[in-house]
């Protein structure tokens, strides 16, 4: 189900950047992902509306994956809080560019799952999108994206710089969990993680998307859009539910 809250028009602007002295882990794509994420980048331009379908599947899994994970150890989820996806969007103070945040209180990432998990292709199928992507022309991979999917790389196509902040429940591979950044903009070809500078803001897990828009891609800074979307491709494959914040 979507549900749609009113929130303030001009949010704080988040500092998720790390303050110089922070010490950042800085790491290379695999050289999969660095070509996927170039097809990404250069030839997908008509089909970015799919980059809201991704994250919302995402966080759909992340939740599901913590009620599973829960059957086995209550003390990773008490069955109380609850699991949602939430999807605002907030317009620059000064009128230019905007970004979109999308959350959910799924399971959550510790540093190394954001350094394996975004830095690597661990799906089978996409070795298969990127051979069929690199010997078909824009209109060709269209088709496969449907057939595929292209999961997290799709943030680049309406993104500059995407941060992923997230937190892992407390467990014993986890016993101090902390809060980290994932960092990447779509020019470079590595990526940063680090403490996140604002600490814990999600709870015991979860995980955040700040997607700063491209300036081509402002349309989705208007929540009717969004609205559209969520309710045009996510929202009867979403077993949470999904609340969007309407800015006037
Ligand atoms: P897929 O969903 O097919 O595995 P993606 O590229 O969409 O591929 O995502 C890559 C991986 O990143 C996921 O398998 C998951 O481990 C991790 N991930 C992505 N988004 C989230 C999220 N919101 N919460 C937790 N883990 C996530
Ligand atoms: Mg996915």
């Amino acid at each position: 189900s979507l549900t749609l809250f009113s929130s303030v028009a001009f949010a704080e602007q988040v500092p998720l950047e790390a303050p110089s002295g922070v010490p950042k882990q800085k790491h290379d794509y695999q050289s999969d992902v660095a070509r996927l994420r170039k097809i990404v980048i250069n030839s997908l331009y008509s089909h970015r509306d799919v980059f809201l379908r991704e994250l919302i599947s995402n966080a759909n899994d992340a939740l599901e994956k913590l009620r599973l994970t829960a059957l086995k150890d209550k003390t990773v989820w008490d069955g109380e809080e609850t699991l949602n996806i939430t999807i605002k969007s907030e317009k620059n103070e000064n009128g230019k560019g905007g970004r979109i945040i999308i959350a959910d209180t799924g399971i959550g990432m510790t540093a190394e799952e954001l350094t394996n998990n975004l830095g690597t292709l661990a799906k089978s199928g996409t070795t298969e999108f990127l051979q069929r992507a690199e010997s078909s022309d824009a209109t060709g991979t269209g088709n496969l994206i449907g057939a595929f999917g292209l999961g997290f790389y799709s943030s680049f196509l309406v993104a500059d710089r995407v941060y992923v902040s997230s937190i892992a429940p407390k467990t014993a591979k986890n016993p101090q969990p902390a809060q980290h950044v994932f960092s990447s903009s779509a020019e470079e070809s590595s990526f940063e993680v680090y403490p996140d500078p604002r600490g814990n803001t999600l709870g015991n897990h979860g995980t955040e998307i700040t997607l700063v828009l491209k300036d081509d891609a402002l349309e989705y800074l208007d929540t009717h859009t969004l609205q559209e979307l969520v309710n045009k491709h996510s929202v009867f494959s979403s077993t949470f539910p999904i609340y969007l914040f309407t800015t006037r």
